[in-house]
């Protein structure tokens, strides 16, 4: 292998760009050549690449989002255009490619990969750490910490005023972001798309909570929650039920994904870089590296797309007792 491309594709999470600056620092070590690949697939098919160096990703491990950029390619998800990013990587010399990204990127580089024989590894760059055979997503953590601070503000704001807060945090199809603030920043209930916990068991608790003499409570609901309804359908629902209590609601929206990712993420990006292109280099591909046991490890591509990564079903009981 004489060169390898990085790029990032899907949406973006904190240490990206510290995922791409150990793609290249690692390409500069083992004295290969390295180009980005602005906008993922839609840049690779447009030929829209970068030469990068030791020097050139310099300042940016501690930058949120990704300085190449990110994007959706339709074009991709066709034959012709997947033809065209083929013809686009020889052109430039390129010869395997690392995507850091989520299940949809690396279903795309899996049938890219299949096609032409092109050697690829995929780095799993998502907030909602939803991709089995690593523990935590390039992201994550950093997103936690961003979502319990902005909780415990709100919180401060809940307890001169005795309020109850719905908080809506990001996930759609899983509870991870849901169950860890809940727990960090000790809210009463949590829903989630996994579990339905009922919205009798809701009031049930936010009575109890009342009663035992609670000056504010925080319930923080996951975009796909199973009771069905939304953080203002649940507002409605608890005045309804119970009016003696004063019910606001949050949208914390994009600014989960943003800020500048936590140490925690920056070490995981430095490590999975280096792998990836240790990978590469060893002849390996179709491979995402994860974190298992806090050790580097890889799983083959296909296993972590279609690999459900399952919550910790041990918060749901912490939280519990923690709301006694
Ligand atoms: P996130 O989880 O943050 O949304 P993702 O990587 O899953 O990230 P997607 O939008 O699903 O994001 O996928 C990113 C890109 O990967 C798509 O825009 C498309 O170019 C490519 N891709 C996804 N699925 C396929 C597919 N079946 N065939 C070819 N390319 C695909």
């Amino acid at each position: 292998i004489k060169k390898i491309g990085v790029m990032t594709s899907g949406g973006d999470s904190p240490g990206m760009n510290a995922a791409i600056r150990s793609v290249v620092r690692t390409c500069a070590f083992y004295k290969i050549e390295c180009a980005g690949i602005y906008r993922g697939y839609q840049g690779m098919i447009e030929g829209d690449f970068i030469e990068l160096n030791a020097r050139s990703v310099k300042g940016i491990i501690n930058k949120g989002g990704t300085f190449l950029k990110s994007a959706r390619s339709k074009e991709f998800m066709t034959k012709e255009g997947r033809q065209k990013a083929y013809d686009q990587l020889k052109k430039a010399n390129i010869d395997a490619f690392v995507v850091i990204g989520g299940d949809g990127s690396f279903t795309g580089a899996l049938i890219f990969n299949q096609e032409f024989g092109f050697p690829v590894m995929g780095i799993p760059g998502t907030i909602d750490n939803d991709i089995e055979g690593t523990s935590h997503t390039l992201g994550y953590d950093t997103t936690l910490n961003t979502v319990v601070d902005v909780i415990d503000k709100i919180r401060d704001t809940a307890s001169s005023h005795n309020r109850l807060f719905f908080v809506e945090v990001m996930g759609r199809d899983v509870g991870h972001i849901a169950l860890n603030v809940g727990v960090g920043a000790g809210a009463e209930e949590i829903l989630i798309p996994e579990e339905d916990l009922g919205l009798e068991r809701l009031l049930e608790s936010l009575r109890r909570s009342k009663q035992s003499g609670k000056s504010s409570s925080i319930v923080i609901v996951a975009e796909g929650d199973k009771t069905g309804k939304n953080v203002f359908e649940l507002k409605d629902y608890v005045n309804e039920h119970l009016p003696e209590y004063e019910v606001r609601v949050s949208v914390l929206g994009h600014m989960q994904r943003g800020g500048s990712p936590s140490c925690f993420d920056r070490v995981l990006a430095s490590r999975m870089g280096v792998s990836a292109v240790e990978s590469l280099i060893d002849g390996k591909s179709n491979l995402m590296v994860g974190l298992i046991s806090d050790k580097i490890a890889v799983t083959p591509l296909e296993k972590a797309i279609k690999g459900q990564s399952k919550i910790n079903k041990e918060l749901i009981r912490v939280s519990d007792i923690m709301s006694v």
